[in-house]
């Protein structure tokens, strides 16, 4: 079989396991690369040539050639839909990855995102040209705030992580002003996600870890015993990563406040309670929403995303710029605010084609609408897990959980099929794998989060499949598991290999050559 640079079969020829003369799969080819399908030689477009008589490049011009693939357009189309159908989403199957939420993305959001009033401004044009816009950040603001019954909103943050950074900057802004710049220490659950000690890290804390309850829940206990004077804030998520809402937050929160520290909430799990709880009401001073996740913008991969912060009455005069706000002549972009402790955090106004969708989502659903999808998620969840947890392990399986199904590996004791086996697996049967091994807390957890958008036949499908496998497993079918998956365009990839040493950039034959001799 010949392989390319990159370890890939390629072309014609004979093929260990496979039974096409292209390794490919009937409609599904394995796709080459464009340097394989065009040659660097020629060039898919015809250009005029161009007479140049003197260059004004001063000197700069290049001196080798551009070595870009010469492929005609239908060929570069094709390229592109063809890898596009190699990939799974949640436009063409469930997508159950704990933690992400991976709902439906309604077209409606789309379509409003594209309206040239949206679509076509520049972040630079004057304020008095994009009123429109800025009432549109205005109203999400306005819907951001009343959902979390909190007293500002920084909308610019580009992701969950990013808000983080923004709500912690904030937070220790106001105790810099304060002169309790002694506060060192942040206080971070076990069951966090991985981006809270990582901002809390980053920003120059010690991270102090609060272990979580054999129910799965925070130790409220612990956390009084942690609190002190050098303590910045807790770093807590509701409802937690184990899909449980917090029972005594409100207790915590006014023991840290007691203590002179801030709570701040990781709310990337708001689609559970959007409408229904308000995190204010909970005594929260700092929280990002996701809005790729409660809010719906396809995502994944790494983008895009915005992760707006909504602060309590104490952090507000700490909000970065820039900001709208009603002036004599309509509304106003704040750049430079009074204070401004912090600056801005993002360059223009952050991810403008995000707002429109999660407005959209929001009023189209309008309060009630939200509330219901939240509660949908919920029973989704509480579904799957009702269905499963008769053949699958359930580690905190006296309570109901939120929007998420949590299971752990001790079902599979003594089948030799582990976690990612099971995960592999579930691929062969066209579902994307749940979230596996987190949190943390849980021996070879599997998340599940169906959202509220998918149907009873397909959560019952999906429960079908995960019935299926589980018995296989336990029946002694380990193969099937250790093997998977066996029908992806790709195999057991060597993950560790492609993150430390990942081939990012095409190579010419005779330069790849050279370079490994
Ligand atoms: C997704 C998520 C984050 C991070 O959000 P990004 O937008 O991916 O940066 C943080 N915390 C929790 C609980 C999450 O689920």
């Amino acid at each position: 079989m010949s392989m390319n640079n990159q370890g890939r079969p390629t072309g014609t020829g004979s093929i260990g396991s496979g039974f096409t003369s292209t390794s490919g799969s009937a409609l599904l080819p394995n796709e080459p690369l464009l340097f394989e399908i065009g040659d660097t030689e020629h060039s898919g477009v015809d250009l005029p040539d161009v007479e140049i008589s003197t260059s004004r490049l001063g000197g700069f011009e290049r001196k080798m050639p551009l070595d870009l693939a010469g492929l005609t357009e239908p060929e570069a189309m094709r390229h592109y839909v063809r890898l596009s159908r190699l990939n799974h989403s949640i436009d063409s199957g469930m997508y159950p990855l704990g933690s992400c939420t991976m709902k439906h993305n309604p077209r409606l959001n789309e379509k409003m995102a594209r309206l040239p009033g949206f679509s076509d401004i520049h972040p630079l044009q004057p304020v008095s040209t994009v009123q429109g816009a800025l009432e549109m950040m205005n109203q999400l603001s306005h819907w951001l705030m009343t959902l979390t019954n909190t007293a500002a909103v920084a909308l610019t943050p580009k992701a969950g992580a990013h808000g983080e950074l923004l709500g912690m900057m904030a937070i220790k802004a106001a105790q810099d002003a304060a002169g309790q710049s002694h506060r060192r220490i942040v206080l971070v659950p076990e069951s966090a996600h991985g981006t809270n000690p990582a901002t809390a890290a980053f920003l120059g804390y010690s991270v102090k870890p609060i272990p979580a309850r054999d129910d799965g829940t925070v130790d409220v206990q612990a956390v009084k015993n942690a609190l002190s004077p050098d303590v910045a804030a807790i770093m807590l998520t509701n409802p937690n990563t184990c899909g449980l809402f917090e029972p005594q937050v409100i207790e915590i929160a006014e023991a840290v406040h007691a203590a002179g520290a801030f709570f701040y909430c990781d709310g990337a799990n708001f689609n559970a309670i959007m409408g229904v709880v308000r995190p204010g009401d909970l005594g929260i001073d700092a929280m990002h929403i996701n809005l790729h996740k409660t809010f719906s913008t396809p995502h994944g991969g790494g983008g895009p995303g915005a992760g707006p912060v909504v602060l309590s009455a104490a952090l507000a005069p700490f909000a970065p710029v820039p900001f709208v706000r009603k002036g004599s002549n309509g509304l106003d972009l704040v750049e430079h605010a009074e204070g401004g402790a912090l600056g801005r955090i993002t360059a223009f106004q952050g991810q403008m084609g995000m707002y429109v969708r999660a407005l959209t989502y929001m009023l189209s659903h309008g309060g009630d609408g939200l509330a219901q999808a939240a509660q949908d998620a919920v029973l989704n969840a509480n579904y799957i897990k009702a269905r499963l947890q008769h053949v699958f392990s359930v580690p905190f399986g006296d309570y109901p959980t939120m929007h998420e199904a949590l299971f752990d590996d001790s079902f599979l004791a003594g089948t030799g099929v582990t976690t990612l086996d099971f995960a592999k697996a579930l691929i062969d049967e066209g579902f994307h794998p749940m979230t596996m091994y987190f949190p943390l807390v849980v021996h070879g957890a599997m998340l599940i989060e169906p959202t509220e958008s998918e149907s009873k036949q397909t959560l019952d499908h999906f429960c079908d499949v995960m019935e299926e496998l589980a018995l296989d497993a336990k029946a002694g079918n380990k193969e099937r598991f250790t093997s998977a998956p066996l029908k992806a365009p790709r195999r057991r990839l060597d993950e560790t290999r492609a993150a430390r040493s990942p081939i990012l950039k095409w190579e010419r034959p005779d330069e790849a050559l050279k370079a490994a001799e």
